[in-house]
């Protein structure tokens, strides 16, 4: 077991609620071998120890975030689709914008966008997914 050995006068990364982040504090006092108090070097308040907060993970979070937006996209379009102009998926077929389509994994779809020469964006119920057209 290694002890961190901290002190009182000891510099210490804490999260202050003033300054909402985590900053450079200072142990005041210290409680059964962890900080208690502990002053905030960016706003000089004094509280109680909080830890710092992990760094968030942007890139993880990002793509949840995606998918919802794209199923809340969905949603948000899904009244306004004329399900019986749906053609059939087949990638051997010219797609343009707006264009519904019927997959027979994905379901309903509406193309987008144009991605390259051969692919376009589909939204469909659980997000969107880039499909070989012609
Ligand atoms: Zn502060």
């Amino acid at each position: 077991m290694q002890s961190t050995m901290l002190s009182a006068g000891d510099p210490i990364e804490a999260r202050c609620t003033k300054c909402r982040k985590n900053t450079d504090q200072v142990i005041v006092t210290m409680a059964e071998g962890n900080p208690d108090k502990v002053r905030c070097g960016a706003c000089g308040r004094e509280h109680k120890y909080r830890p710092p907060t992990a760094a968030k993970r942007p890139s993880t979070r990002k793509t949840a975030d995606h998918k919802d937006d794209e199923r809340k996209e969905w949603k948000l379009l899904r009244p306004g689709m004329k399900v019986e102009k749906a053609a059939d998926y087949s990638m051997t077929d010219p797609y343009k914008v707006k264009m519904l389509i019927n997959h027979p994994v994905f379901g309903l779809g509406l193309v987008q966008r144009v991605v390259g020469s051969q692919k376009v964006e589909v939204l469909f119920e659980d997000g969107k997914k880039t499909m070989r057209c012609k």
